[in-house]
């Protein structure tokens, strides 16, 4: 039996579940990464995931060398590529790491018709997961809409079946030996083949492949007995900053759920640790609740929040735009938005304090700033940013209460208490007063001539006063409260 791995948000080959299953049922294995025309052609020509994902294929490519074997990269729309793959490579089978999004599992679908049609089988597998969405319920069967007893019963269910249970073994030496080297004349496209030129990828503390996500795990162990403290503050080096290779499954979350299971049972890490593993159950939770709701991916999970009437026309707009460009007089909302457009990473407290600044102080539909977290985001995964929007607009499951409106300056003075981190993106209000540095147009006259900050020139004043939004904001959300 001949079969194809299909590398897709799984990009590493140790305790890799689909690479697993072919090398045990297989005689030979080829394994293929297609650069999706579908996704490629709707993104803008610099886009950090683009080199991020190009950089993790070529060192899995090399890897793959090293063992024995290669990896076949493509640049088609992926249903087409991996069925011409399949035909051409005559394998029986193809096997893949199972994926959540509506749009993954369309193409999917298309994928297993195409091979069907030859007489071959696309077999999908856990892997991005512990738990699939259907393998934690509750008692009575039904999916959870609440997080903690999600959590409760995942953790019960990984009790009973034992951490080991869920990892795939693999055994380096007979295992890859079945490995198949790549056709003559296969190699990887450049990046400008692709149609995408540099961004400023190289300068960040964000290394592709599996080097650098053993990198960040290797500088995140030792901290994380202090995670239940540090991750809320963005001045900090509290968070591991694994996003973007959980994204792209260069590190497997098998592996850090062990890491972190381990750590809970080592006296002072415990607290951090079980902090930490929490924050990959709500991962785990949101790919739920998208499968089984499906409906959130373009309205609220609780219908009664589809009543609410957002800003509209050019004033929204023009809101819009300060919120996107880190313009809105809030220094911690705009450091924040800078951070993310500089770097395409936010800190998740920052996430928090600027989508409820969006929809709570400048009544925006929260899908808005969804849509440009998703272009943004290093980290993007559809799931996770719902998840994290309707959290925030109050109207998710399990959200923030819609009357529990976060103060943007409250948040900076408890969270960014020295400025330290608004100085590191708003250069220009490095010299204010540390307590002024939080809402500039409350220094005086003489504060600010000291800072040499010409409020309005060289930082905007606040676009809305947070006092009258949150006015507005308790009124427009009273229409959730009638229909109860
Ligand atoms: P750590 O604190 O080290 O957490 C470890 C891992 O747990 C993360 O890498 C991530 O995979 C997972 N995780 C942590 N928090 C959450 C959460 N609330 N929901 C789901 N998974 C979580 N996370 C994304 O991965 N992609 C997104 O597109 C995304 N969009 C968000 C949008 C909003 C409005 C909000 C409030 C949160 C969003 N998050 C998203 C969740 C969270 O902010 C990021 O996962 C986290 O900041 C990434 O940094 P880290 O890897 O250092 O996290």
């Amino acid at each position: 039996k001949r079969s194809l791995v299909w590398f897709r948000r799984d990009l590493r080959h140790v305790d890799h579940a689909a690479l697993h299953e072919a090398l045990t049922s297989s005689r030979q294995v080829y394994c293929a990464f297609i650069f999706d025309k579908d996704i490629l052609e709707r993104l803008p020509a610099e886009d950090r995931r683009v080199e991020f994902i190009h950089g993790c294929v070529t060192e899995l490519d090399a890897a793959l060398r090293a063992a024995g074997g290669a990896l076949i990269v493509r640049h088609a729309r992926g249903p087409d590529a991996i069925a011409q793959l399949a035909r051409e490579l005559q394998v029986d089978a193809v096997f893949a790491g199972r994926d959540y999004e509506p749009a993954a599992c369309r193409r999917d679908l298309e994928a297993e018709r195409a091979l069907r049609a030859d007489g071959r089988q696309l077999r999908l597998v856990k892997d991005q997961v512990l738990f699939e969405i259907d393998e934690v319920l509750s008692q009575a069967g039904k999916p959870f809409s609440v997080f903690t007893p999600y959590k409760n019963a995942w953790m019960k269910q990984l009790e009973l079946a034992g951490h080991a249970a869920h990892a795939a073994p693999y055994d380096t030496v007979s295992h890859f030996r079945k490995l198949a080297p790549p056709p003559a004349g296969e190699g990887i496209p450049s990046l400008a083949a692709l149609g995408f030129r540099p961004t400023n990828l190289a300068s960040l503390q964000l290394k592709p492949g599996m080097s650098g996500a053993d990198a960040l795990v290797d500088d995140f162990l030792p901290r994380i007995g202090r995670y239940d403290v540090a991750r809320d503050f963005p001045a900090v080096k509290g968070p591991s900053y694994l996003s973007t290779h959980l994204r792209f499954g260069t590190v497997s979350v098998r592996r850090l759920a062990g890491l972190a299971l381990e750590a809970m049972r080592t006296p002072g890490n415990a607290k951090g640790a079980a902090t930490w593993l929490s924050e990959l159950i709500w991962r785990e939770f949101y790919f739920m609740i998208l499968h089984h709701s499906p409906h959130v991916a373009e309205r609220a999970f609780k219908p009664e929040y589809d009543g609410i009437r957002w800003e509209s026309g050019d004033v929204a707009e023009e809101l819009f735009q300060a919120w996107c460009n880190g313009r809105t007089g809030y220094p911690l909302v705009d450091a924040a938005m800078l951070q993310l457009n500089q770097t395409g990473y936010m800190h998740n407290r920052l996430r928090m304090v600027t989508a409820s600044f969006l929809t709570k102080d400048l009544g925006i539909d929260w899908r808005w700033g969804e849509r440009y977290f998703a272009e943004k985001l290093n980290d993007f995964d559809l799931a996770a940013n719902n998840g994290g929007w309707q959290w925030a607009s109050s109207s998710g499951c399990d959200a923030q209460p819609y009357f529990r409106i976060f103060n943007p300056v409250t948040q900076s003075e408890k969270f960014d208490a020295e400025g330290k981190f608004i100085r590191r993106y708003l250069p220009m209000l490095g010299k204010l007063p540390v307590k002024k540095v939080h809402a500039p147009w409350l220094a005086s006259g003489a504060e600010l001539e000291a800072a040499g900050v010409s409020l309005g020139v060289d930082y905007p004043r606040p676009v809305v006063a947070h006092d009258e939004a949150r006015e507005r904001t308790l009124k427009r959300y009273a229409v959730v409260k009638k229909v109860r």
